[in-house]
């Protein structure tokens, strides 16, 4: 077998929205249009085509990071025919600020993204987020302002709002004929027409000239376009200074390379919900998104030597390698593991290796997802995007590739859990079902673990957020048939240290037969936020024997895990172990690994050892007449006002606050607000806790 389509007509694209923006709607309308979808489900009636996960639909919000192909040919709507098709592989990326890390991984394998902003809102916080790490990973971008059609909505200030707070790059090549209630057509400033949307969902798509009263905005708005463009080809700018007329196939050649090189971001307008636009955002991504070739060579590293930088290019002839990006729990198939390809090709039956693990799994079939129906593919080909089933022990972000040509592609860094809940089975003989369960959603999510507590012999959960753990805890009901009590949320707080410290513990038994010795001196440093733990062995002349230093380390590691103030982990500190002494015949690995842990005790509390909490950045939009209420609210919760924002008909609240000041906040809000607040929260870093409420957690009145 050989490919079907040229990589050249490959598109991997995202489409990533603050929640509410339009993402869920303007998928289903590309998969509509693109023919795969005859029947178009509304979010409310529960039938959104990308949610497939039952409860998703419920939420009414995308968690999983899917990928569903769909085939298009720029101008199909005019020809009715499809001759110049590409495939495009959308990756669904979640909305909620609590699965940043979904974004996150779904963002590594796409090679392009579609940006939604809601046109009556602009630039909202959680946009501005995902931005920042699209940018980190270089994604070309085209934006669409959405909505266009809403009371309120404003194409001028919403991309005003995108050159203030995202970027000046952003040039617009569509201009908006009426707004609100009169929004019906867009001006498409490359070919300078006017388009219509017409027939059933809008399918028809009609170009004509531009209206006489449009005329001067069009061609204000496409001389701004033209410079912006012409800047980046130095032959386009002579052409355009001499006062040359330039086509539109040198516009769109030039702004594709800009895009791709992320030097401008192309910006659309329109309405998924009232069927205006979309269309010609699909041709926008086959003209201005990259294929996989058009991107530089993905970069690994040896296995065994990580300054060994290895390159794959985008080549069937290459050896294969891929990133498992996504696994989910399918009741039909079982495992999928989501598998983004970048070189090589692959046969369902092999054997891939999994560098990560190290160990081989067997791929026993291929699937390529077309929302909800599923294609069986023999093989796999570079730039594919694909459902492998039978692996057993592959989580996303291991790389797998072929066994003779190792590589490891960069592992994905998740952040820190920092809420966690105790839960025990209903059903004291589903103990083992939900250990098992659990097992499972651990390995699909990296931000989300399950710990069982040494001594008390609990189930702990952590994760992100409280309406991620809510997701765990349902699914657990709903997949797997195990229902759970539940405890309260607590807070994953941490401890540290002020200031640096001398520690000693001379550790001595004598108890009949053999006694025990162990002796170390340690020097205790306090590091950045996030910069974590760093042992340092600084022993000269063997005053410890080798053999026992990996016991002082093992000993200091246990009680940083314990804390010294309030039982909490302590976290980003330095330990050098620089003198000490041992005894011929009572130092054990034992003794000193008890000195170690008592010596690290010391010693952080001399250093002034406190209590750590998450701060978390929230955005709260409400109508202006609960602006007091809110803000006094947030102030009882140690909230830190950011600023406060006017947005057409509502207020934005930027503000800092403590999450454990933030359970059940969505509720408050609500009860504040009459049920016209909105709220989205992300964790920002670990502060310092206040002496009072250090004192409650100490006492563990705090929960
Ligand atoms: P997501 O959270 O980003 O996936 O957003 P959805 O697609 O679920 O849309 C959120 C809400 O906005 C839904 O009630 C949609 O019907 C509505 N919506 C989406 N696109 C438009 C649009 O172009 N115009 C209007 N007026 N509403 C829209």
């Amino acid at each position: 077998m050989s490919r079907q389509y040229p990589i050249e007509k490959y598109r991997n694209i995202g489409i990533i929205a603050h929640i509410d923006a339009g993402k869920t709607t303007t998928t289903e309308r590309f998969l509509f249009y693109t023919g795969i979808s005859h029947k178009i489900g509304e979010v409310h009636e529960g039938e959104a085509i990308m949610d497939w996960m039952e409860q998703e639909r419920e939420r009414g919000i995308t968690i999983t990071s899917a990928a569903t192909t769909c085939f298009w040919s720029p101008g199909e709507y005019l020809t009715k025919e499809k001759t110049d098709t590409h495939r495009i592989n959308l990756i669904d990326t979640p909305g909620h600020i609590d699965f940043t890390a979904e974004v996150q991984r779904s963002l590594r394998v796409l090679d392009g993204a579609v940006v939604v902003f809601d046109g009556v809102a602009g630039v909202e916080a959680q946009s501005e987020t995902v931005w920042r790490q699209a940018d980190k990973y270089n994604v070309p971008r085209i934006c669409f302002i959405n909505k266009l059609d809403r009371m309120g909505a404003s194409f001028e200030k919403s991309l005003q709002s995108i050159w203030d707070k995202l970027t000046k790059d952003a040039v617009a090549i569509q201009y908006p004929i009426g707004e609100e209630a009169q929004f019906e057509q867009v001006i498409d400033l490359i070919e300078m027409k006017a388009v219509k949307f017409e027939g059933e969902m809008g399918k028809d798509v009609i170009f004509f000239d531009i209206p006489e009263n449009m005329m001067e905005k069009a061609k204000e708005w496409r001389e701004k376009m033209i410079e912006k463009i012409v800047a980046e080809d130095e032959e386009l700018m002579n052409k355009y200074l001499g006062g040359e007329e330039i086509s539109a196939e040198e516009l769109k050649k030039t702004l594709r390379k800009a895009v791709i090189d992320c030097k401008l971001i192309p910006v659309m307008v329109g309405s998924s919900l009232k069927n205006k636009g979309v269309q010609l955002v699909i041709d926008a991504v086959v003209y201005y998104l990259p294929s996989p070739v058009d991107l530089p060579a993905i970069h690994g590293t040896d296995v065994n030597n990580e300054e060994v930088k290895i390159e794959r290019h985008p080549d069937d002839n290459e050896p294969f390698s891929g990133l498992a990006f996504k696994v989910a729990t399918d009741p039909f198939v079982g495992t999928l593991t989501y598998v983004r390809a970048y070189s090589g090709k692959f046969t369902k039956g092999g054997y891939l290796y999994n560098t990560v693990t190290q160990e081989r799994e067997r791929v026993s079939r291929i699937l390529r997802m077309h929302s909800n129906e599923r294609e069986e593919v023999e093989e796999v080909f570079a730039g594919d995007i694909v459902a492998f089933v039978g692996l057993k022990n592959t989580s996303t972000g291991h790389t797998l590739c072929d066994e003779k040509n190792q590589l490891i592609l960069e592992k994905i860094v998740f952040p820190e859990p920092v809420i966690s809940i105790q839960v025990e089975p209903k059903a004291k003989a589903d103990q083992e079902k939900m250990g098992a369960s659990l097992k499972k959603l651990q390995d699909e999510d990296p931000t989300f673990r399950m710990e069982t507590d040494q001594e008390s012999g609990e189930t702990i959960l952590s994760g992100m957020g409280e309406l991620h753990l809510d997701i765990i805890v349902d699914r657990l009901k709903r997949e797997f048939n195990v229902e759970t009590n539940v405890g309260r949320p607590q807070v994953s707080y941490r401890e540290t240290i002020e200031r640096s410290s001398e520690a000693e513990c001379k550790y001595v038994k004598q108890t009949g037969g053999r006694g025990q010795y162990g002796h170390v001196k340690l020097k205790i440093e306090p590091k950045e936020r996030g910069e974590g733990f760093e042992f340092i062995n600084e022993i000269k002349g063997g005053v410890i024997p080798r053999e026992y230093i990996p016991a002082v380390e093992k000993g200091v590691k246990e009680a940083m895990e314990k804390g010294v103030v309030a039982g909490y982990p302590l976290i980003d500190m330095k330990v050098v172990l620089h003198d000490g002494s041992f005894h011929e015949v009572d130092s054990s690995e034992l003794a000193f690994k008890i000195a170690g842990s008592m010596a690290l005790q010391d010693g952080a509390k001399k250093a002034g050892a406190y209590i750590l909490e998450p701060i978390m950045k929230l955005e709260v939009v409400i109508p202006p007449e609960f602006l007091g209420d809110v803000i006094g609210d947030l102030s009882s919760r140690r909230g830190q006002i950011d600023e406060t924002i006017d947005r057409p008909s509502v207020k934005a609240i930027y503000a800092r606050v403590p999450l454990s000041e933030m359970f059940s906040y969505a509720t408050t809000l609500r009860s504040l607000t009459q049920g016209r607040g909105t709220s989205s929260m992300e964790f920002e870093s670990y502060q310092k806790v206040p002496g009072n409420i250090s004192q409650e957690i100490i006492e563990g009145k705090r929960r």
